[in-house]
């Protein structure tokens, strides 16, 4: 066999060697493959487990994924009622701001509203008004009659000054909060209720309550959101308070001044009435006393003149005095007389085109002797002719007046000045002196019937004090004014403005 074997090798030895080379390789071939496959295999494993793993990974994140997405939805949620609740408050601050009258303030608050700060019963108690409950939003009448006789029955006002918030949820050690905590969840069927103070001006001036059937979710929104409302609704409400005051107050003034003002157009009328019956009373005796003064003058000429026999110097100088007297007497009542005319509107102003720089030039000529006899010096400064309308007889008196107490109050040597300037409007006259002027205090007071000043001299010069009001009345019935200035010791300055275009007087 042995020979047969290598018989056969040798029989065919070349093709034997191939094919046992060739079985050879691909058994070599064969290993080969199978063990790649089986590290393929391996490779294949471990990343089946890699995958595995990463898939783990990939779920434990997708599991987080989901759980932040639901926490930021929760988040979301709660900022969507935050911002609503923050919305619905917005707009009733905008009704608080709105209106000063509370009813429509009250009228802002609405379920709808409510609904949207998360509540949706409503209770607002005011102290000021008897039947107090002023707001109820979900209130039934059954429990509201409740909530009246609890209100008149307790004090729920000292409380809240004490606990200006209670909230159902909370323990309190007072006894009384208690009991109203108690009441207003089980009478009015709350499961969450706040109870907010509304202090005005430091007291304590009503409550709100906010509260809900179903419970809360967001307790601190709640809380803020009630403790905003009750504030705003506060300052709104101690507004209106303030402005109510302020419109009462104004009432109460505008009755005083109608009622003032009533008063004192009827004294302004007794006044007319008295004023009218004095210038005619003044009148008449003025009247009176003219025939026996122009009398007493006549027999005093006639008896001076020796018609009724000589007398002698010392009589002659007597009956001087006399004359002179009474015609003090005399120019006096001239001036009463006058000024009570013009006062009573019985003497009308005469209008007529006449040149005042002539009729000032006009007084100062026939008081010559006056002013040489003091030596004083005269200033006159006007254009050369001021025409325009006014009554020459009346403005000749006011210049006679104003000059003969230049003169009179100016001691020798002194100036006096005369200034007359003209507008398109009007016409200023100012009469200036250096004399012994006019105290502050008096200014205002020489244009009043018979006041004279009492100091500085002013008293031992003799006079009426009744010049300057005839004046003043002569310039006010030319519709024009008048006014004094002076300066201690520095003279006095008259100035008056008569308007030029004015023709009916
Ligand atoms: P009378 O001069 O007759 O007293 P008036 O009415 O003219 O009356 O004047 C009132 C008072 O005003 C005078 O008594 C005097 O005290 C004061 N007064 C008027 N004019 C002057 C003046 N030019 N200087 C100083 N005092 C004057």
């Amino acid at each position: 066999m042995h020979s047969k074997i290598f018989g056969f090798f040798n029989l065919g030895d070349g093709i034997c060697w191939w094919v046992t080379t060739a079985l050879f390789l691909i058994l070599l071939v064969l290993i080969y493959y199978i063990w790649d496959l089986i590290n393929r295999l391996k490779a294949l494993a471990r990343m089946n487990k890699e995958f595995e793993r990463n898939l783990e990974e990939v779920d434990e994140q997708a599991r987080l994924v989901i759980q932040t997405d639901l926490e930021m939805n929760e988040i979301q949620e709660k900022i969507d009622e935050r911002m609503r609740a923050l919305l619905a408050l917005q707009r009733l601050s905008r009704i608080f701001s709105s209106s000063l009258e509370k009813e429509k303030i009250f009228a802002g608050f609405n379920s709808e509203l409510l609904g949207e700060i998360g509540f949706n019963v409503c209770i607002l108690v005011l102290k000021e008004t008897q039947s107090r409950i002023r707001v109820e939003i979900g209130l039934e009448p059954e429990r509201k009659k409740y909530l009246e006789k609890f209100l008149q029955e307790k004090n729920p006002f000292s409380i809240l000054k004490q606990y200006p918030l209670i909230i159902s949820n909370q323990n309190y050690a007072e006894n009384d909060v208690n009991q109203w905590q108690d009441f207003i969840s089980n009478n009015l069927a709350l499961k969450f209720f706040l109870i907010t103070a509304l202090v005005m001006e430091g007291n304590v001036e009503g409550f709100l309550v906010l509260g809900n059937s179903y419970g809360i979710e967001d307790f601190e929104g709640k809380k803020e959101i009630a403790e905003i409302l009750s504030f705003q609704l506060s300052r709104t409400l101690e507004n209106i308070n303030l402005f109510e005051e302020l419109f009462r107050t104004k009432q109460a003034l505008e009755m005083k001044v109608q009622e003032r003002t009533r008063e004192l157009s009827q004294a302004l009328e007794r006044l007319k009435k008295i004023n009218k019956l004095k210038s005619e009373f003044v009148s008449a005796v003025s009247h009176e006393f003219r025939t026996p003064l122009t009398s007493i003058k006549g027999y005093a000429s006639l008896l001076a003149k020796d018609k009724f026999g000589k007398v002698s110097d010392e009589i002659k100088m007597r009956l001087e005095r006399i004359d002179q007297q009474a015609d003090i007497l005399v120019d006096m009542i001239n001036k009463m007389l006058d000024i009570a005319r013009i006062e009573s509107g019985r003497v009308s102003v005469e209008l007529a085109k006449d040149d005042i720089t002539k009729v000032a030039q006009e007084v100062l000529e026939n008081m010559q002797p006056q002013i040489k006899e003091k030596n004083l010096h005269i200033e006159f400064q006007s254009p050369p002719h001021v025409v325009f309308l006014f009554d020459k007889n009346m403005i000749r008196r006011v210049f006679t007046n104003l000059l003969s107490n230049a003169v009179k109050f100016t001691p020798s040597q002194g100036t006096i000045r005369i200034i007359i300037e003209e507008s398109a409007e009007e016409v200023k006259v100012v009469v200036q002196d250096s004399g012994i002027g006019i105290p502050t205090e008096d200014l205002e007071n020489v244009f009043r019937e018979f006041y004279r000043v009492e100091s500085g001299g002013s008293k031992e010069i003799k006079g009426t004090g009744l010049g300057l009001s005839l004046v003043k009345n002569i310039i006010v019935a030319h519709k024009g004014k008048i006014w004094a200035e002076s300066q201690p010791s520095r003279g006095a300055t008259f100035i008056f403005i008569l308007p030029k275009k004015r023709q009916e007087v």
